[in-house]
């Protein structure tokens, strides 16, 4: 059981010590828990959603640390999730550090939209919702075609508010699919949705048809931002992946994939 997906408090919308998490996930028999915490944003976006990028070095000894003082019953990985495309003030050295692990790449922006935003929900208003999910999909694609992460996080976030396109966007989704499965670059599937409006794992279920069809590799995570959270909802996303046909989730170390059983 590997868990990819875990915030700090270091982005400033998390909660609970670095080792409180991993005690959780040694609870829920855990045996690759990666941290993956905000990467820097740029300025005028950063306050209350990322770390700042000074902070970067005490998150990675912070790691580190815990990683050695749980060795003997747990595998702690040292990843990040950084922001497609506003990830301009992070680090690129980072990008081929040896020290990390895993890059999650995430779409939470387009332009200055944070749309996964609570408080700026109601642009969603504002433009027909194909062509906003056509958008979205687009930055996943160039996400994907970037090649720089290792896994693509909460692949359709966009429906974090139960917001549907009325137009099926499978064939994109398949386009993208299949870029994935050539590039070697993971899914994750990412129980928060659950516990959001829409209350359904990103991504859904006829998207992870598609990715097994499509020979996608995956990844598990919770998305923690609380020691509560690690593995909540994990059953069903085991379920899922298990009725698509899966039976192997990756794991990374040195940003080299690896598999191991679900
Ligand atoms: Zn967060
Ligand atoms: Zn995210």
């Amino acid at each position: 059981m590997v868990n990819y997906h875990n915030h700090t408090i270091l982005c400033g919308h998390a909660d609970g010590s670095m080792e409180e998490y991993v005690l959780a996930a040694i609870k829920n028999g855990v045996r690759e828990f990666g941290f993956s915490d905000h990467a820097p944003l740029p300025e005028h976006l950063r306050e209350g959603i990322s770390m700042l990028p000074e902070e970067a070095e005490v998150y990675i000894g912070d790691v580190l640390a815990v990683r050695e003082k749980f060795s003997s019953s747990i595998d702690v990985k040292l990843g990040f999730e950084v922001d497609f495309p506003r990830f301009e003030t992070f680090k690129h050295s980072y990008l081929s550090d040896p020290r990390i692990d895993f890059i999650i790449g995430s779409v939470h922006y387009m332009g200055d939209w944070g749309f996964d935003n609570p408080d700026q929900q109601n642009r969603y208003k504002e433009r027909p919702i194909d062509d906003i999910y056509s958008d979205f999909y687009r930055l996943v694609e160039s996400l994907v075609d970037s090649r720089f992460c290792d896994i693509i996080g909460h692949f359709d976030l966009i429906k974090k508010f139960g917001q549907r396109a009325e137009n099926s966007m499978s064939p994109v989704i398949r386009r993208i699919a299949k870029k994935m499965s050539a590039y070697g670059i993971a899914a994750e599937i990412n129980t928060s949705g659950l516990y959001k409006p829409v209350k359904e794992i990103y991504p859904s279920e006829s998207i992870i048809k598609i990715f097994f069809e499509e020979n996608v590799p995956v990844t598990l995570g919770s998305d923690s931002h609380s020691p509560d959270d690690v593995c909540r909802g994990y059953d069903a996303a085991i379920a899922m992946l298990k009725n698509a046909g899966y039976r192997k989730v990756s794991g990374f170390t040195g940003r080299v994939r690896h598999e191991v059983e679900l």
